[in-house]
């Protein structure tokens, strides 16, 4: 009786008798966090991953890691930090102590290629 109406959760396979529904109310309540400021954690998360991306892509004796470093490594723990940042926890306590207010990431006010009408370069 009532077989008709068991329903097969497509995420744990568990069979449920929630009409029009295609998971179980565990698995719903899984999808769907209720916590207010999800939003903010989602962002916070892909931020992490966007940072994570970055410096995993940066060449490794590029110039750049280290301010980089400095700055994103702030306020978090040098292992956290290392993990986050693709390097050593080490270099990330070495980068911290540094000032890198002079580097010219934060410096540089023109890309390094674009050409100054004031100067002609030689050809
Ligand atoms: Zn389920």
């Amino acid at each position: 009786m009532g077989g008709a109406c068991q329903r097969v959760c497509r995420n744990c396979g568990c069979t449920h008798s929630r009409k029009g529904h295609r998971h179980c109310w565990p698995c719903e309540k899984q999808r769907k966090p209720t916590q207010p400021n999800s939003t903010t954690l989602r962002t916070e998360q892909q931020l992490t991953h966007n940072v994570t991306e970055l410096m995993r892509t940066f060449p490794p004796h590029s110039h750049h890691r280290a301010p980089l470093v400095h700055h994103l490594s702030r306020g978090l723990d040098s292992a956290t930090a290392a993990n986050l940042l693709h390097c050593s926890p080490s270099y990330v306590r070495q980068c911290k102590r540094k000032n890198y207010s002079g580097a010219d990431l934060l410096q540089d006010k023109y890309a390094r290629d674009v050409k100054r009408q004031k100067t002609q370069p030689a050809v």
